[in-house]
């Protein structure tokens, strides 16, 4: 395999390989440990090489019934992943990650239910599918939601307050400092966004607005935020949670039941 590397340059913690002109992947520094000076260039074709080939074996879906599906496609398909839209059970058999989208919440779960979805994506969770909710994608994730009578997929210990900045009009954009994907605060865009209530003792949390509002937390292989980071051009988000996808699932029993896998009913 030849590859033409005619630049690559850090962000924060990541690196970005621009190859052929075209921007290739983008890698947390967590996975990635090269120092980014061209007398290394051999060490960084050599990660572009066996990262590209995890890459290219991962399958990460996206919800593709309603919302910003269009968005995160996009953006996983420049990260290097097969992300196919998914609207049917049968689709769902062969993903390592799912993404859910920030949309209309009640406007998903219905067709969620009518396509038979729900159940199938519940017992994948509990067999290692790592999902992560963007915005109404995250209401849907969590145990229950103060402010709502609705059904969610109950997977992730949390209470949601789902519309909690108010109506359309009151969406907002913010610079986030969120640790996990690097020091440079991350541009969010909150629309009708929900939040993080209250957070069970498994839940990790990854951001806060400056009121300590929760907006972004990791439960093992679930992860949730109230914002769409589909809607910048800074992909340390998704970077972030291929990288959670890509960490082995353990086959122990015990640990699993650590990694909250116990979660769904
Ligand atoms: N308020 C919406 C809901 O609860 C979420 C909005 C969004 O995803 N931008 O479903």
């Amino acid at each position: 395999m030849i590859f033409h590397v005619l630049c690559f340059e850090t962000y924060d913690s990541t690196l970005v390989f621009w190859v052929m002109g075209n921007r290739f992947a983008q890698y947390q520094s967590e996975v990635v440990h090269v120092k980014c000076n061209e007398s290394l260039l051999s060490s960084v074709v050599w990660c572009i090489m066996s990262l590209s080939g995890n890459r290219q074996d991962m399958k990460v879906g996206v919800l593709a019934l309603q919302g910003t599906f269009i968005e995160h496609i996009g953006i996983l398909r420049q990260l290097g992943v097969e992300a196919p839209p998914i609207r049917l059970p049968h689709e769902l058999n062969t993903l390592d990650g799912l993404i859910i989208p920030g949309g209309e919440s009640t406007t998903m779960l219905r067709l969620m239910k009518s396509f038979g979805l729900i159940q199938p994506i519940r017992e994948m969770t509990r067999d290692g599918l790592a999902i992560w909710g963007t915005c109404a994608g995250m209401v849907l994730l969590a145990k229950s939601i103060s402010n709502y009578e609705m059904e969610t997929l109950g997977l992730m210990d949390m209470k949601i307050r789902r519309n909690a900045f108010g109506s359309q009009i009151d969406s907002f954009e913010v610079d986030l400092e969120i640790p996990a994907v690097g020091e440079k605060p991350f541009h969010a865009v909150f629309i009708r966004a929900p939040v993080i209530k209250e957070a069970g003792p498994g839940v990790k949390i990854l951001s806060c607005l400056s009121d300590s509002t929760i907006v972004a937390a990791r439960q093992n292989r679930l992860l949730a935020c109230a914002f769409h980071p589909e809607f910048t051009n800074d992909l340390r988000f998704h970077s972030y949670f291929l990288n959670m996808v890509s960490q082995k699932l353990s086959h122990n029993p015990e640990d699993r039941i650590l990694q909250g896998i116990q979660l769904v009913s």
